[in-house]
């Protein structure tokens, strides 16, 4: 996959233009079941990045997402921030400038380990984990984009049933149960942007 300027700045502001789309939404699944600021978090967060172009398009692809990921943890207060910022820096330290499919499975790999490092969680505690690492078996496996996000989606419906174990939706106990995790939902949209913006890009 070799992303030219303009496909950079695209992906960039897909992934924003989704998060600042989707504010609302996504404040009201954190008021359920947590403090009701994810929404406002990942708008703020993406916001800034937004504020960082066009220089940021001007950099290599692991650089760009290096960068994205920094800002995202440095302006993003909850939760969210160091998680998602983790999961693009991660991604960004270990893709090439111009990754083949494989070094992309295994970028993205890594990026979720160290999201579950830095969170301390795995899949299964209704987390964004529960979306990322469904997402990546279907990725490792060879999906196409259209099963990646047909995953995403039901990957985040999934975790409405789901007894949160981590983050401030846990401090609810039996009460998570029943209500979609704010986190997945967020990042079955990144993927679904991404994807979208990545689409004719892509030569699997
Ligand atoms: P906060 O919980 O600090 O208010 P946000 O509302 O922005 O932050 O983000 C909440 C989301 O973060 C949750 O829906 C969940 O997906 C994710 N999350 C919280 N804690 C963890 C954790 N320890 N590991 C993985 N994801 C987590
Ligand atoms: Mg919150």
């Amino acid at each position: 996959m070799s992303l030219d300027r303009a496909a950079r700045e695209k992906l960039v502001r897909a992934l924003a233009g989704s998060m600042i789309a989707h504010a609302d939404e996504l404040t009201s699944l954190d008021q359920a079941i947590g403090d009701g600021d994810h929404g406002l978090n990942m708008k703020r967060g993406f916001e800034a990045v937004l504020a960082t172009l066009p220089g940021l398009a001007d950099k290599t692809l692991p650089e760009m997402l290096k960068a994205i990921g920094m800002t995202l943890v440095m302006k993003v207060g909850g939760a969210s921030g160091p998680l998602v910022g983790t999961f693009f820096m991660e991604l960004g330290r270990a893709l090439p400038e111009q990754p083949v499919r494989t070094e992309l499975v295994t970028a993205t790999d890594k990026a979720i380990n160290a999201v579950k490092a830095r969170g301390r969680s795995e899949a299964g505690q209704k987390t964004l984990l529960d979306v990322l690492v469904p997402v990546q078996t279907v990725f490792a496996a060879g999906g196409d984009a259209r099963a990646i996000v047909a995953e995403a989606a039901r990957a985040a419906d999934r975790t409405t049933p789901m007894l949160a174990i981590r983050g401030r939706a846990s401090f609810l106990g039996e009460r998570s149960i029943g209500h979609m995790d704010p986190g997945s939902r967020s990042a079955s949209l990144l993927i679904e942007a991404a994807v979208a913006a990545l689409e004719c890009e892509v030569n699997p």
